[in-house]
């Protein structure tokens, strides 16, 4: 079946994708802009490394109502963390570290909410259920997350098609996290407890630019709101993959949607080359029931080693332990990834649940020239009486760690003969991604008994319909009718300024192509010259417009006078010049003629241009260019 071999990101094509059977969807967090945080009256957004306190916790697992331990809380509890909590007086109360119970939800928060599902289309749930959702990597203190889901089946109009909107709820942010080193994991909690949106879709999405695009939609359609939070880490994406045969992978907290086609190309070329690589292992006849592995304390063969990373792990009085995997010769260089290799799967598991955090944590025989002398990889090799078709794999850390990782590489190498497991992996940099944890059992939600369910009003329903802005898809439609440039359509169909671009183009009749110039481009355009463009509020524009319709600045000097009225955080229509009348410009034009004709100019054809320079710097926007020009030419003759 996986005769199929993955070519380089850029050659792949959509055929290919349907080969593997490519399928992905989304899971996109958006922060909500509120000034308080969803279930306290905490500030919301206001980030600050420093803190006034330390707190330190230890997560312990809890039987499920099943009588059973999940499996993300049992991997928490296998790598024995100190949790440490970095508390500021001004952005956290008792509620956020579980002292008192939750106040009632922020309303504001819930309203915005609403408004976006109802903008997917979905269904509004008539009554909302808080419940708890079990974390217990620390990032929540309380070890679970308040959530409710509020809206049902959506759709986003994509190509042609739909991608369905399975859910959208809406729930508490987490912690930031500063380190997580050893055994010890750090925090900030400025973050925790801000109102987040969860909009989750369907894996509808068949290639890996599709999902970004997807993920793209969602993001301005939620901006176009004007109420959500932008910036660093106020959206993000957890992107799910799965291929023909695989098993659905879940990419935790990807930073940026361009990263996620070599990501999402990645992941399913990961699971497609482990599922060969479990074909490889039945062919050599190791399956779940026939793995083998042995191990051995290899401490005392390896005391005089020059391999810097064992040889300083001894000198701390570190174990070295050896791990014969039977008949896995050369499987370790199994590629998975872009330059990654099936080890690194194993390497993964190591470091994060032995927490053996400092690389490399193992080295194996498949690469034997990169670490041990020979005559040191033969004696291991007899002391664990491995063969020419076994692999080793070195592991190294105190008793109690080095115990640990013996366990996770043999858990993970016997995996492979099965195929993909279930895991949460973690978006790496460098497009490709590694694990992070062991996936949550479905069991991780249960009732939240300290709020009461609470009815969605029709009334309520109502009020926030009316108050929503126009579908981006439905602008879309519009402003190619009217003949707005293709290149600015997508960009103002989720503008905060898209309402105003309706006022302008329909009721003050200026032209679609200027008003979506000036809306969009000017803006950004600001931006980079000034730093501040912040400050360009939909009332400047709007006044600036009325400038312009009332005649008072010619259309050349919108942008100059956006500018001015930005950096001097001023704007009166009183204090501009108004335009230049035709005696003025007369005048004018004459003057910079006797100017010009005192002064030495090499190329006689370049007067009309040098001319039309001084006047035009003169006046700075008072007259069109085109009538300035029109002019000259006239004189001149
Ligand atoms: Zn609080």
């Amino acid at each position: 079946m996986q005769e199929f071999q993955f070519k380089p990101f850029h050659e792949m094509t959509e055929s290919d994708y349907a080969t593997v059977g490519f399928k992905s969807g989304l899971e996109i967090h958006q922060q909500l802009l509120t000034s308080k945080k969803l279930f306290c009256r905490c500030p919301a957004g206001q980030y600050s490394d420093e803190y006034d306190a330390e707190i330190l916790r230890h997560m312990r697992p809890t039987l499920s109502e099943l009588g059973e331990y999940d499996g993300t809380a049992l991997m928490e509890f296998k790598t024995k963390k100190e949790i440490i909590y970095r508390i500021h007086r001004n952005t956290v109360c008792t509620y956020e570290m579980d002292d008192t119970p939750p106040f009632q939800i922020n309303e504001e928060a819930l309203d915005i909410a609403l408004g976006i599902g109802m903008m997917y289309g979905c269904d509004v749930i008539d009554e909302m259920h808080i419940a708890r959702k079990q974390y217990l990597d620390g990032s929540i203190p309380t070890g679970f997350q308040r959530t409710s889901i509020i809206c049902l089946n959506g759709r986003i109009p994509y190509k042609g098609r739909e991608v369905k909107v399975v859910q959208l709820s809406i729930e508490e942010d987490s912690c930031r996290e500063v380190s997580d080193i050893g055994h010890q994991r750090v925090y900030l909690t400025d973050r925790l407890g801000m109102p987040l949106i969860e909009t989750v879709t369907g894996p509808d999405m068949r290639t890996p630019h599709e999902v970004a695009e997807v993920a793209q939609l969602c993001r301005w359609m939620a901006r176009s709101t004007g109420k959500v939070r932008t910036g660093m880490g106020a959206a993000r994406e957890d992107v799910n993959v799965s291929v023909t045969g695989g098993t659905r992978i879940e990419i935790k907290g990807v930073p940026r949607i361009p990263h996620i086609p070599l990501l999402t190309y990645n992941e399913a070329m990961r699971q497609w080359n482990l599922l060969r690589l479990r074909d490889e292992l039945n062919k050599r006849g190791i399956r779940p029931e026939t793995f083998k592995a042995t191990t051995e304390n290899v401490t005392r063969l390896l005391r005089k080693t020059r391999f810097l990373p064992v040889q300083h792990a001894l000198e701390t009085g570190m174990t070295v332990h050896c791990v014969a995997l039977r008949g896995y010769r050369g499987l370790l260089r199994w590629s998975t990834q872009t330059d990654t290799f099936f080890s690194k799967e194993i390497s993964d598991r190591v470091r994060v649940i032995a927490c053996l955090t400092t690389l490399p944590n193992l080295i194996h025989s498949d690469n034997p020239s990169e670490s041990l002398a020979t005559a040191e990889w033969q004696s291991v090799k007899k002391a664990v009486s491995a063969s020419d078709d076994d692999t080793l794999v070195l592991v190294w850390g105190s008793q109690q760690d080095a115990d640990m990782g013996v366990k996770e590489i043999i858990i993970r190498a016997k995996e492979a003969t099965i195929g993909i497991p279930s895991e949460t992996r973690q978006a790496l940099r460098d497009g490709t991604n590694g694990f992070e944890r062991i996936l949550p059992g479905a069991d991780r939600m249960y009732p939240d008994t300290d709020l009461p369910p609470k009815r969605i009003t029709e009334e309520r329903r109502e009020k926030i319909r009316t108050g929503l802005p126009q579908d981006y898809w439905t602008r879309d439609f519009e402003y190619r009718s009217i003949g707005v440039p293709d290149d600015l359509i997508r960009p103002l169909t989720v503008s905060r300024f898209a309402t105003l671009f309706g006022i302008l183009v329909n009721e003050w009749k200026i032209s679609p192509t200027l008003a979506a110039v000036v809306l969009i481009q000017f803006p950004k355009r600001l931006k980079r010259e000034t730093q501040n463009a912040g400050t360009v509020t939909e009332d400047l524009v709007r006044r600036i417009f009325l400038a312009y319709k009332n005649n008072k600045i010619t259309r050349d000097a919108i942008y100059r006078t956006m500018r001015k009225a930005v950096q001097f955080e001023s704007f009166s229509e009183e204090s501009l010049p108004g335009p230049c009348s035709r005696e003025e410009l007369v005048a004018v034009v004459r003057g910079s003629m006797t100017l010009l004709s005192k002064m030495k100019v090499r190329h006689e054809e370049k007067k009309g241009e040098i001319l039309m320079g001084m006047v035009l710097e003169k006046l700075r926007g008072r007259v069109e260019g085109a009538v300035v020009a029109e002019y000259i030419a006239q004189e001149m003759k």
